[in-house]
């Protein structure tokens, strides 16, 4: 491929919206540009690496007995309505009518589709187990688009979806599921880890995220160094829910209450004091006779029903949300001017005007509190302070846990009869008996992933992309190109390496040396040869490893087989 027909255009400046490395780089090597928020052109440099992440997904998953099939973006509401979650998953889901108002949305994530595929072929065990999976392209109208292909609001996925006779054929195929993703993300040269995480809206279901380890990652990860434990905050904060266990009410004395019980919904979000430019979700935790237990606050919450013991969770609303303050902490329920009748902790991403306590640790004997004035300072206090000082429990050799930030790219799931049973699927066991088929979900964020790639190889001259995912292999820059031997030179070695099926992009466009050499550093091809017509003279080319930053010169005779 030459430069001039592979529509290459590189900036300079970073863009002005972009905040991470991944976003900034991505643009200025023209590789990805803005259309909308949160929704964004993939050209052709970047396209290129979009496939080769899908190449090697599709090959390991093909090796494991997955078949690919494509679903439609536009899914009906009928389907949704079928499982129930056309009223449960709130705004994220683009809903759209057709011209005779029929209602549809925009997949977001496909396990309706697929199951009604499903059930009309597969009638008997037999058929089973079987495990399908698409790469396509979601929507999800985030509430806060960000950091270009990392939280877009279209972004292609693969979503993979198992179906099985027995909870021990799902287990296995879960198994191989992870294994496959560790295939899949050693392949792509990344440092990466899997993580325990909170089945959240679920609930009670066996998850596991693989993360890209990254200190832009929007995500904490909780892990101890001398064990293979790890999970991320939410699973570390719900391993210590399940511990807090019946201490809950016991911790919930009566003392600490200063205000009467019950407050309203209403009461509770004018309490908390909110501006009106941004929204929050909310999970408001209630009693079978409706009392209220606590809420659960989360800049980026997506899920509509958690179930807490025998608590009930009712339903989530959505508050303006006062960004400015925002912090992550825990509150305890107890705390008196929310007049909680009964502890239950308050996660929370914002700050709470008036707040008296927050607590950063506990377990079964207590809490430790901390006393806080939240327009004081409070950004110390993490969402995983507290989770980290409780998971000890959780980790299996009682180590001292560490943290670190991740990028979460993929994740692994066990749906078990969540939609299969609600869409009514069955089958016929051997015995001839009517039973549900039980499910996984496996997805991998492909656009997600490579920006996370380059947040994990980059340096102060640009993308250093990995072998593997990298849009070309070589990067042949002919500093001459009107000079007859040079390009002579360059084309002979363009249709070699075309011809051995590696990748090669020539730069001959009537540029300046120093411009060339700024794109190619910027654009993170691994290898670089540099043809200039004073060294071809000498019988010689330059060749330059991005990552290693060494030149290396080579004889015209070796340049073919050094790569
Ligand atoms: P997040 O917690 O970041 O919002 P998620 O848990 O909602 O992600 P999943 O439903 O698990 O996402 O989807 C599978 C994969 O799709 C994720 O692991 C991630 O890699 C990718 N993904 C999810 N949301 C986005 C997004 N808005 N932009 C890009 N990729 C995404
Ligand atoms: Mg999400
Ligand atoms: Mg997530
Ligand atoms: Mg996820």
């Amino acid at each position: 491929m030459y430069w001039k027909n592979a529509f290459i255009y590189t900036l300079r400046e970073d863009p002005s919206e972009a905040e991470i490395i991944s976003h900034k780089l991505m643009i200025r090597a023209g590789m990805i540009s803005k259309v909308s928020s949160g929704i964004y052109n993939y050209l052709p440099l970047g396209l290129r690496v979009i496939r080769n992440i899908e190449r090697i997904i599709r090959e390991e998953m093909e090796a494991a007995g997955a078949a690919e099939l494509l679903m439609p973006a536009v899914v009906p509401a009928s389907l949704w309505q079928e499982s129930g979650r056309w009223d449960l998953y709130g705004r994220e889901l683009l809903r759209v009518k057709d011209r005779k108002d029929n209602e549809f949305c925009i997949g977001p994530t496909h396990e309706e589709v697929v199951v009604d595929i499903v059930r009309r072929s597969v009638k008997s065990y037999k058929d089973l187990p079987l495990n399908v999976y698409q790469i396509q392209s979601k929507f999800r109208d985030e509430i806060r688009p960000r950091f270009g292909l990392m939280r877009g609001r279209e972004f292609i996925m693969k979503d993979a979806y198992s179906f099985h006779a027995s909870d021990v054929c799902l287990e296995k195929t879960y198994q191989l599921m992870k294994q496959v993703y560790t295939n899949i993300f050693s392949r792509f040269g990344l440092d990466f880890r899997p993580v325990e995480a909170d089945s959240g809206a679920i609930g009670g279901d066996v998850t596991h995220e693989f993360h890209v380890l990254a200190d832009s990652g929007e995500d904490k990860i909780i892990f101890c160094p001398e064990c293979d434990y790890a999970a991320n905050v939410e699973k570390a904060a719900a391993q210590r829910d399940t511990h807090f266990g019946a201490s809950l009410e016991e911790i919930a004395q009566p003392e600490h209450v200063e205000t009467p019980n019950k407050k309203t919904i209403d009461e509770v979000s004018e309490y908390l004091g909110i501006a009106p430019h941004m929204t929050v979700k909310m999970l408001v935790y209630k009693r079978e006779d409706d009392s209220l237990v606590g809420v659960l606050i989360r800049g980026d919450l997506t899920l509509n029903e958690v179930k807490l013991k025998n608590h009930i969770c009712a339903e989530y609303i959505e508050l303006p949300y006062d960004e400015e303050l925002s912090v992550a902490g825990l509150v305890p329920g107890y705390m008196g001017p929310l007049g909680l009748d009964h502890t239950l902790p308050i996660f929370a991403d914002y700050s709470v005007k008036n707040m008296e306590h927050a607590v950063v640790g506990g377990n079964k004997e207590g809490v430790h509190t901390r006393n806080v004035s939240p327009r004081r300072d409070l950004s110390h206090l993490e969402y995983g302070d507290f989770a980290m000082a409780d998971a000890g429990d959780s980790c299996r050799c009682g180590g001292t846990l560490d943290s670190c930030r991740g990028i979460e790219v993929g994740q692994v799931f066990k749906l078990q009869k969540k939609y299969t049973s609600s869409m009514g699927m069955s089958f016929l066991t051997a015995e001839g008996k009517a039973d549900t088929p039980t499910m996984g979900c496996y997805g991998i964020g492909v656009g997600r992933t490579a920006a996370a790639a380059v947040e994990q190889n980059f340096d102060s001259d640009g993308i250093v992309w990995p072998e593997e995912i990298a849009p070309y292999a070589v990067l042949l820059i002919s500093l001459d190109p009107k000079d007859a031997e040079v390009a002579q030179l360059t084309k002979t070695l363009h249709d070699t390496w075309e011809n051995r099926g590696i990748d090669v992009l020539v730069d001959d466009r009537k540029e300046r040396p120093g411009v060339k050499f700024k794109d190619a550093d910027l654009i993170g091809i691994p290898h670089q040869i540099i043809i200039g017509k004073k060294s071809l003279k000498k019988g010689q080319v330059e060749y330059k490893n991005r990552r290693k930053k060494e030149k290396q010169s080579l004889g015209i005779d070796a340049v073919a087989e050094h790569i």
